[in-house]
């Protein structure tokens, strides 16, 4: 009877949060699920799949890089402060530019 259940692999959770890095509040993003914090970036490893927080880390993600994908966009890369792990996460519409600017300046 778990049929409707399993079927749902993505959860989309959007919600607010007081970023860990730079203790802003950071509201909703409301078109879509909210990961990480638009004015400087950081996210938290919290999901294993998009948006389904089982992850049991919770060690801080900060931004180490950038790609830009054609159908996609922005495409922000993370490397978590905890466990090592790298992660990638689409940036958001209203994600602060200049921050944005800064990490496709990175080499790696
Ligand atoms: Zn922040
Ligand atoms: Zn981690």
């Amino acid at each position: 009877m778990n049929k409707e259940k399993s079927m749902r692999k993505f959860t989309v959770i959007d919600e607010e949060f007081v970023c860990e890095n730079c203790g802003k509040h950071v509201k909703k993003l409301g078109y879509s699920c909210r990961n990480h914090c638009p004015y400087c970036l950081y996210s938290k490893h919290v999901d294993i799949n998009p948006g389904d927080r089982s992850e049991e880390c919770h060690g801080l993600l900060k931004p180490i890089g950038l790609e830009i994908d054609s159908k996609k966009g922005y495409i922000l890369r993370f490397q978590c402060q905890k466990c090592g792990k790298i992660t990638k996460n689409k940036a958001a519409e209203d994600d602060d530019m200049d921050q944005i600017i800064r990490l496709s300046t990175k080499h790696l």
